[in-house]
């Protein structure tokens, strides 16, 4: 019995996103390289590129403003965010340039913290919210190392908004917004594919939290209020806060039915203090500002992993990576293919041609097992009448389509994001 269940949790699953991501060809990785450092494919880096062109234009229609910052900084940096002996577990060891220490960067959030005192700051300024694709690097375990769901280098898509105490119960309202559209956009549902939690920091554990009793239940009550005014379901657990204040994680449950947090909003007291982030009140004066921490999808790395075994590999057609597959019947037709391919191309849409000299059967079968979001046959008979014959990716005919009208119908369901 005992020897039943230990095969069984060996078995993949075979929506798992490490033995699909391998079959659909969208990353892998190399010893050479290293592990826990994947490597993406074009069809992967395909997703990827959507999901990320997809982050950046929510975020500005949002309100914020997307920034670049290097990957690496001053070991000072660390030492004066406090994250270095809090986090040093997770970090690399400094590389030595030029007799100075740098990190390889475990999180971006002082470096958006000295661009906001690149310059004296007015409340008027404020909320500013500065977002990144960060690409990021923690020391991982290799035995705890998981496809792209744990890895050691991995794309963040991060922000952190500075904020006046005032304005922090409307941020992390909006932020939960953004993070409700975001999620919905990828199909996933409240309450089915994720959930909220508010996690506490154990006041008694003065090493791993900061101590300021008055700050963690201003924050703590801020978090929870705007929990409760959305009538969002949410569970409380103590002891799993950052060192500097509470969060709200968003839970998800992996194809394995394994829960992880998937990304965060944290609310951050401390920070001000340390980096002295301050503007100029109403009144001329100087007043401490907030920092909220924020995720709106998490890791891109961990999110292509969960919408893998989500979508089991079909993909709605705006992430697929084979958006359309142009199949030839004979020789004969391939001029004609090569044509329709291209006005495709042309028109942005990711499209392969099936050259093969095999049978339309297996053509459209391999088609199918790549996942490809439509078929598009050309014959004899379609290249006469200059038209296409349609095929869903379940097999279904559409029937005839001239290229004008196939274009204008993928292209309205592109720009929809329009879920299978
Ligand atoms: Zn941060």
């Amino acid at each position: 019995m005992s020897k039943k269940i230990k095969k069984e949790e060996v078995v993949l699953k075979d929506w798992d996103h490490k033995k699909l991501g391998r079959e659909l060809d969208l990353f892998t990785f190399s010893d050479v390289v290293g592990k826990g450092l994947p490597l993406w494919t074009p069809k992967g880096a395909a997703i990827r590129r959507e999901i990320e062109r997809f982050v950046v234009d929510e975020e500005i229609k949002h309100g914020y403003d997307h920034v670049y910052t290097p990957d690496i900084a001053k070991l000072d940096l660390y030492k004066k965010s406090g994250h270095y002996p809090y986090y040093k577990e997770s970090m690399y060891s400094p590389i030595d340039v030029d007799g100075e220490q740098f990190m390889l960067r475990p999180m971006t959030c002082p470096h958006h913290y000295e661009l906001f005192l690149d310059r004296p700051r007015s409340y008027k300024e404020l909320p500013i919210r500065y977002a990144e694709l960060a690409k990021l690097y923690r020391f991982e375990k290799s035995g705890e190392l998981m496809g792209l769901q744990r890895v050691r280098s991995f794309c963040l898509a991060d922000a952190h908004i500075i904020c006046t105490k005032d304005q922090t119960k409307q941020e992390i309202n909006s932020v939960l917004d953004l993070i409700e559209h975001m999620a919905s956009v990828l199909g996933l549902k409240k309450g089915i594919d994720y959930s909220y939690r508010l996690s506490l920091g154990d006041r008694n554990d003065e090493k791993k939290y900061f101590k300021d009793d008055k700050s963690w239940d201003f924050a703590e009550n801020i978090l929870r209020s705007v929990l409760k005014n959305r009538k969002s379901k949410f569970s409380e657990v103590e002891g799993d806060a950052a060192f500097y204040g509470p969060k709200i994680d968003i839970q998800i449950v992996n194809a394995n039915g394994k829960e992880d947090t998937a990304f965060t909003v944290q609310y951050d007291f401390v920070m001000s203090k340390r980096f002295d982030l301050n503007y100029i009140n109403k009144e001329g004066g100087k007043s401490e500002a907030v920092v909220i921490h924020r995720s709106s999808i998490g890791a891109i790395e961990r999110t292509i992993a969960f919408l893998i075994e989500k979508h089991k590999g079909s993909f709605p057609t705006w992430l697929s990576p084979i958006q359309v597959k142009v199949l030839p019947v004979t020789q004969r037709n391939e001029k004609y293919a090569d044509k329709i391919t291209k006005l495709l191309k042309n028109e942005g849409i990711r499209v392969e041609v099936d050259h093969r000299n095999e049978t339309l059967q297996a053509k459209i079968r391999d088609a199918q097992v790549e996942r490809a979001s439509y078929m598009l046959i050309v014959g004899d008979k379609e290249e006469k009448a200059k038209t296409v014959a349609a095929r869903e990716r379940s097999g279904k005919n559409m029937g005839p389509f001239t290229i004008e009208e196939f274009i204008s119908k993928i292209k309205a369901e592109i720009e929809s994001k329009k879920l299978n």
